[in-house]
């Protein structure tokens, strides 16, 4: 009972002095929100993902709020998703006044099932809104092949799949390039680089991105940089009803040096996820994630299946006794108490989004997780499913 033993975070942001003065750069410029360091970590991050234009907003729901607005969602339109995600994802669905139409999933990926989405199209259907589930690519090449059939747009809710990558036509490209229209993604300190709170939007397509950059700040005409630096007096106008969705300064500049870590960040994430893939073979009944050939997850999440008979809050009990932090599978929108009062329909069932919800349970992994820290939580996940170590 001597000796203390340290507890294992589900997740931890990996930051050090880099961005301590990166943040101190931007506030001792005079400038601190949306200005030089958003617009530079802008073109780094459309850089990295291989986009032609990058957006940056204040967190991911905005973001999605925006992409949906941009390919024209309106209200009582149907967007064609997923209930098993965070709640933000159907949310900024029923911010546009659209119905949420919600389908299952592959219980083998956690992400959408693309045999599924063509039986929830209708005349009201106006776009398509796919997760990247825990930073595993869902199958866009599917998805977008029945998306052009019916001439519908595709947005990716990338959230947690930065570095991501995905077979496409033979080149691996990263999510967010992005393969159909718009990709959003999320800087929260859940995910695999973070800002505080940040997102940003990808696109190829100028007009959107024009779009976005004035709903972002107020719908202004002329953004406050520009006045700035005008040399002549310049009166902004307010042609359209605008959001306040803007990323500060003093974010941005933190985003640019996640951005740089991201490489080693992705390395390490992977070389802990083989060995966990490794660690935990052989536990009866327990299922491994499962990791498309076209597809290389980042591991935002590192989330298995318990064995049959093994109850969930119990497992999860025996390692919180041991100082291991975990999480219950991917929650459903349709369950929350929000959604009996908002609308949304499906098509079929979601009893493999249940399942997943009731069944799975989220291992801790994050760059900084020692090996040592990792067999702990193998050690105690075993014991946990009551197989001997
Ligand atoms: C985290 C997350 C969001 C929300 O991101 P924020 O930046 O916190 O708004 C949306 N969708 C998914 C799938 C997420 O994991």
């Amino acid at each position: 009972m001597s000796e203390k033993i340290q507890n294992i975070p589900i997740a931890k942001p990996w930051m050090g002095e880099a961005e301590a003065e990166a943040a101190t750069r931007a506030i001792m410029s005079g400038w601190i929100t949306q200005g030089p360091e958003v617009a530079a970590f802008e073109q780094e991050f459309a850089a990295y993902v291989g986009a032609k234009y990058a957006c940056a907003v204040s967190n991911c729901t905005t973001a999605l709020h925006l992409a949906l607005l941009a390919v024209g969602v309106q209200p009582g339109d149907e967007v064609i998703t997923v209930s098993h995600s965070y709640i933000a994802t159907a949310n900024t669905i029923r911010y546009c006044g659209a119905i949420p139409v919600f389908v299952d999933i592959e219980p083998q990926t956690y992400n959408i099932n693309p045999l599924l989405v063509e039986a929830a199209i209708s005349d009201k259907t106006r776009a398509i809104l796919v997760v990247h589930q825990m930073g595993m690519p869902c199958d866009l090449k599917a998805i977008s092949d029945i998306a052009r059939s019916r001439n519908l747009p595709v947005i990716e809710d990338a959230a947690c799949a930065i570095g991501s990558e995905i077979l496409w036509n033979g080149e691996w490209e990263k999510i967010g390039q992005p393969q159909t229209d718009i990709a959003c993604f999320s800087f929260h300190p859940r995910k695999v680089i973070a800002t505080g709170d940040g997102g940003m939007i990808t696109t190829n397509n100028p007009e959107w991105d024009k779009q976005f950059r004035l709903w972002r700040q107020h719908g202004m005409s002329v953004p406050d940089t520009v006045r700035h630096g005008a040399k002549q007096v310049i009166f902004e106008s307010y042609p359209m009803l605008g959001y306040n969705y803007r990323m500060t300064d003093i974010q941005a500049a933190v985003g640019r040096e996640q951005l740089k870590r991201l490489p080693e960040i992705l390395e390490r994430r992977r070389y802990l996820a083989r060995r966990y893939q490794e660690g935990l073979a052989d536990v009866p009944g327990l299922k491994l994630p499962t990791q498309p050939a076209w597809a290389k997850s980042n591991w935002q999440s590192y989330c298995v299946r318990l064995p049959e008979g093994c109850d969930q809050v119990e497992v999860m009990q025996v390692l919180l006794d041991a100082g291991i932090s975990t999480r219950r599978g991917i929650m459903c929108a349709h369950r929350e108490p929000a959604y009996q009062r908002e609308a949304w329909s499906c098509v079929g069932s979601l009893v493999e989004s249940e399942q997943a919800q009731e069944r799975a349970i989220i291992l801790p992994l994050f760059h900084q997780m020692t090996e040592a820290e990792q067999d702990r939580a193998i050690e105690a996940l075993k014991t946990a499913c009551q197989i001997p170590a």
